[in-house]
């Protein structure tokens, strides 16, 4: 199917960053938190139609996908459900720009000093790669963006005026991303593009490097002193162990989680190490800002502008109570790549009943989000914490795999498992090299590393691929416990 010749001239695209439109972002986000739930239901509705309206209207894709059904108002549930794969392999079909190519998309990607920069003038471009092994490439129209900056700073951060902004603006809060550097991650990008914007706030935002080894981690960011530091739970949970062996010394007023499940003993080891407050959220480079904690602790999903739907594997509906095999995504904010019904891949519980808080957005846990932190000897004994992030981001950027299994086989060593499909003799040696050399910089010069060709193990009960794994009987336990996913989809990037 060709596309529309009409397309261009239907839609103006909203722009990249426009004042006006990031405070009328703000003043919805803030009015619909004090809204009841049935408002947020038919303001969802609404978003919905204009959504799938804009799909039918300027994507082949979604045309072809939905050339069956009946015009007119559209009940979610009758919407066939799309795969990160779909998406990727009709790329150009899927957005609703005609003036944008995946091949313009890639060499935006190909030129790490465009992070956070517009492309076309107009879009931000996310890069990620995911735990189920799909590289995926994310377009985020302005107002999306505006959407998910009013998110944060309304119902995350807790900003509750234009006056409460400038003050924590105008305060100068040191904030620390300790993430994946460098590239079009979210996280990196979302730092770059505030630099970009308010280039004031430049020496306020520092992003680090989680590949960093340890000491050099906490030298720096005891030179920075951090106000606000955001993090991986797992990188949190190492900073708290320097912290409290007295080799980090920060005092930050709060400390930001996400992208990966938070358990309670690691919030409570994270808070006890630097006595402050522990704020978790839930994010990806689908919709940046999807859930946010509340006072009591309950991760409330942003109803109103991004659709959560837990279901099976079959894709059937999963009740209140239950733990999903999946999720399914709707992204109301954004138009030029329109992602309606997207299998984000991860499990979910829906809680049921009201929270205390008193919010009438639904509130959910995160589940089964389980790649471990891997504990090795050095050769004087030492223990050496590699992050699940770290050996992910290794081995994807600079060995180009993504279906892999890294496991501990002991104290002083790991073995590489890779999917057959996907690996020739010279990806081996790509990867035998780059973990050699991440394993060095790790001071583990000695660690032994076997790699080998075979099917990947799924997780017994959630079925997803864990792609770190460490020995069960690791030597700490805050870092055996079974700690998340490395997934660089997420905010924390
Ligand atoms: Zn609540």
């Amino acid at each position: 199917m060709t596309r529309p010749a009409s397309c261009a001239s239907d839609r103006t695209p909203p722009a990249f960053y426009d004042a006006g439109q990031s405070a009328a972002a703000a003043w919805d986000v803030w009015l619909n938190m004090q809204a009841g739930a049935q408002h947020i239901e038919r303001l969802a509705q609404q978003r919905l139609e204009r959504l799938v309206a804009t799909a039918r209207e300027h994507s082949p894709f979604y045309q072809r996908l939905y050339r069956y059904l009946p015009a007119g108002p559209s009940r979610i549930v009758q919407l066939p459900v799309v795969t990160k794969r779909d998406l990727m392999a009709n790329f150009d079909d899927a957005l609703t720009d005609p003036e944008l190519s995946r091949e313009m998309v890639q060499e935006f990607l190909t030129d790490e000093h465009r992070a956070g920069q517009p492309l076309l003038d107009r879009y931000a471009v996310w890069s990620s790669s995911g735990t189920t092994g799909e590289p995926g490439i994310f377009l985020h129209d302005g107002h999306a963006l505006a959407v998910y900056e009013a998110l944060e700073v309304v119902r995350f951060r807790r900003v509750q005026s234009p006056l409460a902004l400038a003050a924590a603006m105008m305060a100068r809060d040191r904030y620390a991303l300790v993430g994946a550097t460098g590239g079009h991650f979210a996280g990196n990008a979302t730092v770059e593009r505030i630099r970009l914007l308010h280039p004031w706030l430049a020496q306020s935002v520092r992003v680090f490097s989680v590949l960093d080894s340890t000491p050099h981690l906490v030298e720096q960011l005891n030179e920075y002193q951090p106000m606000l530091l955001a993090t991986y739970p797992t990188a949190a949970s190492l900073l708290a162990n320097e912290q409290r062996a007295g080799r980090l010394a920060i005092r930050p007023r709060e400390i930001w989680t996400g992208g990966e499940q938070l358990s309670p003993a690691q919030r409570a080891y994270i808070t006890q190490a630097f006595d402050c407050a522990v704020h978790d959220d839930y994010g990806a480079s689908e919709f940046l800002a999807i859930a946010w904690e509340c006072a009591r602790g309950a991760l409330h999903f942003n109803a109103d502008w991004v659709i959560l739907e837990p279901v099976d594997e079959h894709h059937r509906p999963v009740p209140p109570g239950m733990r999903s095999h999946t999720v399914l995504l709707t992204n109301l904010a954004n138009l030029v790549q329109p992602l309606i019904r997207y299998d984000l891949g991860d499990s979910v519980t829906l809680l049921e009943g009201a929270c205390g808080c008193g919010s009438a957005l639904p509130a959910i846990r995160v589940e089964g989000r389980c790649d471990d932190a891997i504990v090795l000897q050095d050769a004087s004994g030492g223990d050496v914490t590699l992050l699940p992030l770290a050996l992910a981001t290794v081995l994807e950027d600079e060995a180009g795999v993504f279906r892999f299994q890294l496991r501990q086989t002991g104290a002083r060593s790991l073995a590489l498992n890779l999917d057959p499909p996907a690996t020739d003799t010279q990806t081996v040696q790509r990867c035998r090299q780059t973990l050699r050399r991440f394993l060095r910089t790790q001071g583990l010069p000695d660690v032994e590393l076997d790699i080998e060709r075979c099917a990947l193990q799924r997780h017994p009960v959630s079925g997803k691929l864990r792609r770190v794994v460490a020995m069960t009987e690791a030597p700490q336990p805050i870092q055996r416990s079974s700690l998340p996913r490395a997934s660089r989809d997420k905010r924390a990037h």
